[in-house]
Parts: structure tokens; C-alpha cells; sequence
């Protein structure tokens, strides 16, 4: 490691101390201006600790006046080293009054107050505030805020913060004055504040005790006609909220900005939600069904946090997953709700099974409450966003939903207003239901993906079957012993004669037996039904018995499941070089056949079953990832359902009902199905045709889209020419010209590395855009095995390439596009060595952020 001149000093959620002072409330002054904006804050103080000095956090900040009850400090009696301000000598009960200025428009990391194009935007989740004022910026020290924002009134018709407005006017030179006051007491990581112009969507919600509530939408100018979907989402999800979890809206106002410079998805400011404009904006032209449905689930995660997270906030930041696993856990239940239930699940299980596996696979593994932290945006992960999610609904599968209903009617009760922890909540659980959760609790502790295995053995005589699990988790990079876990395992017997038995199964010990009376004949076991743990699962079960589940069990994710798991056996086999001809059995075809030739009315789960693993799910697999032998695998097998299904594939696709776009179920259905069989009819040399009449006559993305992959991964001519013709068309509009960059980055050729340089020299593309550099980097090293692992090491430099240049710029961003260098343990010789020598040329700057910094070494050491 280069030497380090800063401290760097990881934090451990066992050091955990209460403030020494609390700041009841926070009155702020913001004087906005691009290159020095002054911010005054006036704080009540109150001392809990004796004897303590006061230590407030700042970075970036230029210091102008301290006051206390009003006597300014002299330069002597405070300390400002380091990253804090220390006043050694305070009363117990103060004013503090406090005044910096900051320059938003040198702030490219999108941290505390930035400009976002010509508006301001502020981000202060996780520990953003500190580039704002100097305060105490954790979130166990709730304030209530009076803010005044104060810009040129001709340039900033919107000046907007958290909460109710109350007071707005514009001053004889020109200035607007406007002033807000959020009534519930927040930590300061939701605090925010917008200034810009923009279009307003105007709606309003009536609350289930009938109040008002004044709906807002903020876009940039001219996106007016694409922010209806988003106003709608909202109000499904005020909606859903009251009958589901009795939750209402507690202020008279709920706003949502757009913007396009952001680091994430989006953030739960109270009554002021900041978004990726990715995640609101939305037309038939420029949007896929993917894109509606992100919205609609992210509109709701952000508005659904207004309890879980806003009303009940986090103690510290070692407890996130207490807020984002069970808020996404939320969104995933609304939007079960809103469409298929069954994709929502399939989409979930993939993300675990991809990059969450990954992770725990990775130097980066964590449990879903860290113990460790050097750089708190590292730990915004999938582990704890999504395995968190699972952990949740592990307690509803166990609990049931009554039962997590009242679970979570307690835990609110008992918290609101409060700083909790996930030991508050799994007690809010467990009081609730009488229910001993102490052994579920190690979830939360424990690190790493448990092996499950399962058995079976049936006695004719008796009628007496036999179920053995066993579970077991292999030692992560930062926890060596594991305990058992209470695992959920649902189960459904499908015995002959179409009759099934549903059961769920409590795994608490390593190894377990379960047993089953008057059973009848053997039956074919789904294990896992709907993924009811978040585990990876070894079966006995015959190549036979999968495809019968995928044919007949009652659970669309354990059908889905099953196939999966019969072309992941498939692949290993090829590998092992026990099928080196690529058998498949008559069966698989009979039943692709079948669906193709019925598909139903769920077209969008028959596309799935006829769909193979992508490479990611497969390769968690193997501690030594195969990368040539999966791909290649993969690609032949393709390539004889293909062939095999040729005409199949074409007559669904006619079949299929093509109708004006619209976003529903049954549309978003035939579309997929549509798109799958493109995918296949793609790899035959006469499809040109096709590709080009599905490209030229679809009138929305999504059939616009479908028509681009199929060309890309079937390495055809059209391709390039489509991908031309797109990119010429919105070459003004970025959010479609991200999808322009993410086809030129996936494009499974050679060609993938010019493409991505000349995309770099695109008007539309900035360094400074997280969105842009993602769209680009991210899918290249994210969605595009072949290339990114290319022999000669080329993708390995492109990506330290763009993660150094990221660095200097944006270091969260560039710390999240690290990621899969990271693993580099488990792959071959020759890459192992390319991996490594990249990190390392990372490690030696001399620059490198906390971020970076914190991965590269883990990476390394
Ligand atoms: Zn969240």
C-alpha cells in the first residue's frame, strides 16, 4: 500500500457510545451560491455525558464564526484537526451557533450540497451533513428543523427543504426567501434541500382518516409528460401501506425531485424524496417494462421508509439493514401485489443468487449487521439491502403474515420517534408472537451462505417418509466459525394422482430429520419452495424429478427453481466432461414444446422457464469459477434449443398477441415471451429479417430493446446497424442513451472495446454523471463475461482504468464499479495474476479514497 497520511481507522459496532450532547433543534441558513454558499446553523445544545468535550464532524467546510449563547470563540478555545471542530469547555445546556461556506460546484462526489446541472441538491445519507455544517452526524441525534433557503428569485422559482412551508417572499433586490419546518425530529442524513427550476406535477392523496395530503413531482423542464406514472406509483403506495401495514402519511405535503446527478436510486428525505431521475421518469418510447416496474418498486421503497427508517430510524450505521432490508422486504410485498408475483420473486431470487452470493464469497463478506466499517457507503450493499429483505421475510414465513403484521404494529408502537436497533426489532417480533427468536437472531450475525442438503427415503411398507436436511456455512473472509441457523424450508410432496401436501420445515440443527406418516407412494419433493431461505441447496433428486417439478409443482418461483437447477447440472456436467455431446433428455424438449405451443395466461413465467442461468448465477456454483467452460457450455446449449425449437419459436412468436403498449400484467407478459423467442430465433442465420421488422415496427422500448439484445448476443450484422440507428435517434435524450451505452458495453465481441472507447467521446457522456459512467463501466464489467474476463487481461485494465479515473471524482461510485476485481481468488492462474496486478497498480496511488481504499486492501491482504 502507498503510505497514508490519513486516518484511517475502521469503526466496530461493539465501540458503540451514546452522544455526548444532544441538539433538539437545528435552525439553518442557507445563502445559495455555486462557489460559496454560506450556511448558518443556530442549535439548541443539551450535554448527556459529563465532563465531555464537544466534537462535531465536517469535511470540506470552510470555517467562519463560532458563537456560543451568542460570544463569538476566539481561535483558542476550539480545536479544528482533523476532520471535526472540538470545543473542549462547553455549559450544559447552549446555543451554538455555527457558520461555514462550501462550494457546491467543486463538490463531484455528490456528497452534502452539490449542483446537479444548474439546481442545487443536497445528499447527506450515510455521513453527507458533515460537508455541510459542522454537527453531530450520526443518526441517534434527532433535531427538529427551521431551515431559510435564500437564492436569486428569477433562476430558483423552487427553493424547497423537509417538511411544511412556511414562509415564502422575494426581497426588493431580487432574492427569494423561503423557510421550512419539519415538525418530526430527524437525524441530520435526512435532511435535504432543492433549488432549481423544474416542471410540477401536481396530485393529491386523500389519507385513510381522511386528510390531504398535496402530492408534488418535480422533473427537469420539458419531462413533464413522464412523470405521471411515478405521481400514480405514489399514491398505489400511500394506499397499499394503509391496508396493508395500517401506515398513513403524517404531513400535509410529500415531494419527489428528479435529478440526474445522483449516486444511488434514490433517498428518503422526510417529505422531500431526492430520485434518480432513472427511477421516475417514463414514456412509452423511452421506457421498458423494466424500467415502469423499477419506478413502481422504488417509489415505493423511498415513500414506504417514511416509517420504516424516517418515523423509526437507525441507532447507527452498523444497524442499516434494520431500515433497508425490511423496507425493501416492503416494496418486494407491494410489488408482488401490483403485478406477478411470481416474477417479483424470480427477480429477487436471481439478484441473491448472483451478486449477494458473490459477496459473501468475496473479501467483502459481511453479515447484514456489519461488524466492521472503515467507509459506511461501502456497506450500502446487497447483503444488506436484499439478504437483509430475506431475513424479513424468514420471520413472516415463520411468524406468518398475521403475525409479522403484529410484529411490526409493535415494533413501531414502541420506537417511534427513536433511534432503534435490529435486536429492538427482532424483540418487537418475538414479543408480539411469544415466539423465541434467539436463534434466528444470529442471521444478523453471521456472515456467508449456508449449504443446505436434502434427502429423501421412502418405506412402501410403512408409508412412512423420510426427510434429511443438513445445513453447513463454509468459514468468510471475516468470520471463520459458524453456528446453526433457523431455517425455513417449505416444502411440497407431489404424490401421484395430482395430489400434494404443503409443509414447512424448521431446520435448527446442522443435521435433521423430519418424517412423514400415510404417505402414500414416493413422492417427487419441491425443496425450498418460493426460496424460503436465502441458502444455496444440494438435492438427491433425479435429473426426472426436476423437470417433473417444473412441469407440475403449484409454485411458479419452485417450477423456475427447478429448471435452473436441472441446466446448472447440465453445465457442471459439461464441465466435468461427462457430456461432452450436450445429451439432453426428449422430456426437456417435449415440455419446452408444450409451452411454447400453450403458453397460458403466464407468459411472463414461461419465458422464464424456457430461459437458461446467465452466467453470474452459474458461476457462484464453483469456488473456482470456470469462466471458459460455463460460457462455452452455455453457448451450445443455446444453440440446440435453438435448432431443436426452431419452428416452435417461430409460431409462439406469431401467436403471441401484439397489442398498442401498455403496462400491465398480461402486456408486460407477452412482450417477454415475444422477446424470448426472438432471443432464440436470433441464432438462426436467416433471422436478419425479423430482427430488423421487430426493431422498426415496435412502438415502445421494450420491443425496441428485446430486438437489440437478440441481435447483440447472437453476434449478428443487424446489430450494429440497429445499434446506429438508436443511438442517431435519441442521441439527445440520456436516459435512453444510457441504454445506448449499456448495449455497446455488453456486446459479447471484440468490437465491445472500440465501441466503449468511442461511447467515451459521446456529447451526451461525463465522468461526472454517476449514470453515465454505470451505463458504460458498470455493465461492461457487470453484464459482459466474455469480454470482461477476456484472456489477455484488456477488460481487467479498462476497468482499473475507469475506477482510477472515477476516484479523483465521484469515490463512491468508482468504489462500487471495483467490485468484481475483487474476487479474483477465484478464477484460473492467468487471471488470478491479470486481477491482481490491477489492484495493485490501484493500491500504489498515492490518492486513493477511503472507499477505494478499503476494498483494494481487503481485496489484497
Ligand atoms: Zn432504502
Amino acid at each position: 500500500m502507498a503510505t497514508d497520511q490519513q486516518n484511517r481507522q475502521a469503526k466496530s459496532r461493539h465501540d458503540y457510545q451514546p452522544p455526548a450532547f444532544l441538539i433538539p433543534t437545528i435552525d439553518l441558513h442557507f445563502e445559495l451560491d455555486s462557489a460559496a454558499t454560506i450556511v448558518s446553523s443556530v442549535m439548541q445544545l443539551r450535554r448527556q455525558t459529563a465532563g465531555a468535550a464537544l466534537k462535531l464532524d465536517g469535511q470540506h467546510l470552510k470555517l467562519l464564526q463560532v458563537l456560543i449563547d451568542n460570544k463569538q470563540l476566539s481561535d483558542a478555545q476550539y480545536d479544528l484537526s482533523g476532520e471535526s471542530l472540538t470545543i473542549p469547555d462547553v455549559p450544559d445546556a447552549f446555543e451554538l451557533k455555527i457558520v461555514t461556506q462550501i462550494a457546491p460546484v467543486e463538490n463531484t462526489a455528490l456528497e452534502g450540497l452539490y449542483m446537479a446541472g444548474n439546481s442545487y441538491c443536497t445528499q447527506c445519507e450515510a455521513e453527507g451533513f458533515r460537508r455541510i455544517s459542522y454537527f453531530l452526524d450520526r443518526p441517534d441525534v434527532l433535531s427538529e428543523y427551521r431551515v431559510t433557503i435564500k437564492a436569486a428569485a428569477a433562476s430558483y422559482p423552487y427553493l424547497l427543504s423537509n417538511g411544511n412551508k412556511i414562509a415564502e417572499h422575494i426581497t426588493a433586490d431580487g432574492s427569494r426567501i423561503v423557510q421550512w419546518h419539519d415538525p418530526f425530529p430527524k437525524p441530520c442524513y435526512l435532511f435535504a434541500l432543492v433549488a432549481g427550476d423544474y416542471d410540477l406535477l401536481e396530485d393529491n392523496f386523500i389519507t385513510a382518516s381522511g386528510r390531504e395530503v398535496a402530492l408534488q413531482l418535480f422533473v427537469d423542464k420539458g419531462q413533464a409528460h413522464r412523470g405521471d406514472f411515478a405521481l400514480q406509483a405514489l399514491k398505489r403506495a400511500m394506499r397499499w401501506d394503509e391496508q396493508r401495514f395500517n401506515l398513513e402519511y403524517d404531513l400535509d405535503i410529500y415531494m419527489v425531485v428528479a435529478t440526474d446527478f445522483f449516486n444511488m436510486g434514490a433517498m428518503e428525505n422526510k417529505g422531500l424524496n431526492v430520485f434518480n431521475s432513472k427511477y421516475v421518469l417514463a414514456e412509452t418510447a423511452t421506457a421498458t417494462d423494466r424500467d415502469y416496474f423499477n419506478i413502481e418498486s422504488i417509489i415505493g421503497h423511498e415513500y414506504f421508509h417514511n416509517w420504516t427508517g424516517n418515523r423509526v430510524t437507525c441507532q447507527d450505521w452498523f444497524q442499516l439493514s434494520l431500515k433497508e432490508g425490511l423496507t425493501v422486504f416492503r416494496d418486494q410485498e407491494f410489488s408482488a401485489d401490483m403485478g406477478s408475483a411470481t416474477l417479483c420473486r424470480i427477480d429477487a431470487v436471481k439478484l441473491i443468487r448472483t451478486a449477494q452470493f458473490a459477496e459473501d464469497a468475496s473479501p467483502m463478506a459481511h453479515p447484514i449487521r456489519p461488524e466492521s466499517v472503515l467507509e459506511m457507503n461501502n456497506f450500502y450493499t446487497v447483503t444488506v439491502y436484499d439478504k437483509g429483505a430475506e431475513v424479513i421475510r424468514m420471520l413472516q414465513t415463520i411468524l406468518g403474515k398475521e403475525g409479522f403484521a403484529q410484529g411490526m404494529a409493535l415494533y413501531l408502537k414502541r420506537h417511534d420517534g427513536q433511534a432503534a436497533t435490529c435486536d429492538d426489532f427482532i424483540r418487537a417480533m418475538q414479543d408480539a408472537n411469544r415466539y423465541d427468536l434467539s436463534q434466528f437472531a444470529l442471521w444478523y450475525s453471521q456472515s456467508g451462505t449456508t449449504q443446505l442438503t436434502a434427502s429423501q427415503q421412502y418405506d412402501a411398507a410403512t408409508q412412512v417418509l423420510t426427510l434429511t436436511l443438513g445445513q453447513s456455512t463454509a468459514a468468510t473472509a471475516d468470520q471463520s466459525v459458524k453456528k446453526a441457523l433457523l431455517i425455513p424450508v417449505r416444502i411440497e410432496l407431489l404424490l401421484s394422482g395430482n395430489e400434494k401436501q404443503s409443509h414447512l420445515l424448521l431446520l435448527t440443527e446442522y443435521d435433521q430429520v423430519f418424517s412423514f406418516n400415510n404417505i402414500s407412494n414416493e413422492p417427487v419433493v419441491v425443496w425450498l419452495e418460493h426460496f424460503s431461505a436465502p441458502v444455496k441447496l444440494q438435492q438427491q433428486s433425479s435429473d426426472d424429478a426436476l423437470l417433473h417439478i417444473a412441469a407440475f409443482a403449484t409454485d411458479g418461483v419452485a417450477r423456475w427453481d427447478a429448471i435452473q437447477q436441472f441446466w446448472s447440472r447440465k453445465v457442471a456436467e459439461v464441465i466435468a466432461g461427462k457430456n461432452a455431446q450436450h445429451v439432453l433428455p426428449p422430456k426437456l424438449f417435449q415440455m419446452m414444446q408444450s409451452w411454447l405451443r400453450d403458453p397460458g395466461d403466464d407468459k411472463a413465467l414461461i419465458a422464464e422457464l424456457l430461459s437458461l442461468p446467465d452466467f453470474e448465477t452459474l458461476a457462484e456454483q464453483y469456488e473456482q469459477i470456470p469462466v471458459d467452460g460455463i460460457l462455452s457450455a452455455l453457448e451450445q446449449f443455446r444453440q440446440i434449443i435453438a435448432d431443436r425449437l426452431q419452428s416452435d419459436f417461430v409460431s409462439c412468436y406469431q401467436q403471441v398477441p401484439v397489442s398498442a403498449y401498455q403496462y400491465d400484467e398480461a402486456s408486460v407478459g407477452n412482450r417477454r415471451l415475444r422477446a424470448l423467442c426472438l432471443g432464440y430465433i436470433a441464432f438462426q442465420h436467416n433471422s436478419q429479417q425479423l430482427l430488423q421488422a421487430h426493431y422498426h415496427q415496435a412502438d415502445n422500448m421494450s420491443d425496441t430493446i428485446a430486438a437489440l439484445m437478440a441481435s447483440q448476443q447472437a453476434q449478428t450484422d443487424t446489430f450494429k446497424a440497429l445499434l446506429a440507428d438508436f443511438s442517431q435517434r435519441w442521441n439527445s435524450d440520456v436516459l435512453v442513451m444510457d441504454k445506448a451505452f449499456g448495449l455497446a458495453a455488453t456486446q459479447p465481441s471484440e468490437q465491445v472495446f472500440t465501441s466503449i472507447e468511442e461511447m467515451q467521446s459521446h456529447p451526451l457522456f461525463s465522468w461526472k454523471n454517476p449514470n453515465r459512467v454505470r451505463a458504460l463501466f458498470s455493465a461492461f464489467s457487470m453484464r459482459n463475461p466474455r469480454q470482461f474476463h477476456s484472456a489477455d487481461g484488456k477488460g481487467y485494465q479498462l476497468l482499473q482504468y475507469a475506477v482510477a479515473k472515477m476516484d479523483a471524482i465521484n469515490p463512491q461510485v468508482a468504489a462500487r464499479l471495483i467490485t468484481p476485481l475483487l474476487s479474483w481468488r477465484r478464477y484460473d492462474e492467468s487471471r488470478q495474476q491479470a486481477m491482481r496486478n490491477v489492484l495493485q497498480v490501484l493500491a500504489d496511488s498515492s490518492s486513493l479514497s477511503n472507499d477505494v481504499f478499503e476494498k483494494v486492501s481487503r481485496s489484497l491482504s
